[in-house]
């Protein structure tokens, strides 16, 4: 075996390189992206139970790249916020967001998912007061998703953060709930109007010996009590649209009702007067 620990070393270090490698690639292609502007949004409609109606979306973002097609934000983000793009990249989103549901019926909301590194950026209350006064998009109008991922390093900035978003006028959801690390005392103190439950936790919920009604079950009794709206990620198909709404859920987001579709595309389909 002791023959073999040079070979074994020299794949890994290989390895190694290869992931630095591609990671500076990548980081050195999404700056250039940002600077030539190969991104859009996506939309991904937000329904209520009680109604089935639209009340909103969630605005995506999406890359398109010169040689590689499209690049998933899941790959992309997390460098992003690495390498400090997420800052420009987010303000871009922020911006555009609002311009383009600027132009929805008034009583349709949209969601722009924050990073944590965003909101550790004392400004950031400032560029999305610019972003809603340029498109002229009701405050209200506009909900922030933030993961449990800004109370990693909770602070008294954390607050005041929380102070100053809420003073603008918008909306907040704890997105991927239940799927961070942190203590539930956050729910103490800052002002969520929404949780979003992760969609690991609607997966199979549709089965009989499905432990995640329990645990929805419970996230439900916990917001309801704190007087925020629920809503359950990646509904898939009508078994669980049935199933989250009987569980209390008050918002259903997922596959079932859209994927996430081009600006245009919503615009034409809301302008219509399209329920879905
Ligand atoms: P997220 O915020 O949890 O967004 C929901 C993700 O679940 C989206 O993936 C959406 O396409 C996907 N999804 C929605 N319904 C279903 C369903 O029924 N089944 C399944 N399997 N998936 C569903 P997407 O667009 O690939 O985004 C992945 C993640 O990237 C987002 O997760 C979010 O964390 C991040 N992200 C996307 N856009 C932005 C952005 O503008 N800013 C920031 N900071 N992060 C973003
Ligand atoms: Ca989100
Ligand atoms: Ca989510
Ligand atoms: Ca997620």
């Amino acid at each position: 075996a002791k023959g073999d620990g040079r070979g074994v070393h020299r794949f890994y270090s290989q390895e190694m390189l290869a992931g630095a490698k591609h990671r500076q690639q990548l980081e050195d292609d999404l700056r250039a992206a940002i600077g030539a502007g190969d991104f859009h949004l996506c939309y991904q409609p937000v329904v209520s139970t009680a109604d089935a109606q639209i009340v909103g979306y969630e605005a995506l973002v999406r890359w398109t790249h010169a040689k590689r097609g499209l690049v998933s934000p899941a790959e992309f983000i997390p460098v992003a916020e690495e390498c400090g793009l997420i800052e420009a990249l987010g303000e871009w989103v922020m911006r555009t967001a609002c311009t383009e549901a600027a132009r929805w019926p008034a009583n349709v909301r949209v969601a722009v998912n924050v990073s944590p590194v965003q909101f550790a950026n004392p400004n950031l209350p400032n560029i999305i007061a610019s972003a809603l006064a340029h498109s002229g998009l009701a405050a209200a109008r506009l909900e922030l998703e933030i993961t449990e991922g800004v109370f990693l390093n909770e602070s008294s900035a954390t607050d005041q953060m929380f102070k100053a978003l809420k003073g603008l006028g918008v909306r907040l959801a704890l997105d991927d709930f239940g799927t961070g690390y942190s203590s539930l005392g956050y729910l103490r103190s800052a002002p969520f109007d929404k949780i979003k439950i992760d969609q690991s936790f609607v997966r199979g919920i549709a089965q009989p010996d499905s432990r995640n009604a329990a645990i929805i079950k419970a996230i439900v009794t916990l917001a309801d009590t704190l007087g925020m709206e629920t809503t359950a990620e990646g509904v898939e198909i009508q078994d669980e649209i049935e199933l989250v709404r009987d569980l209390g859920c008050s918002h259903i987001q997922g596959f079932v009702y859209g994927r996430p579709t081009r600006a245009e595309v919503v615009e034409g389909s809301l302008s219509k007067g399209e329920v879905i």
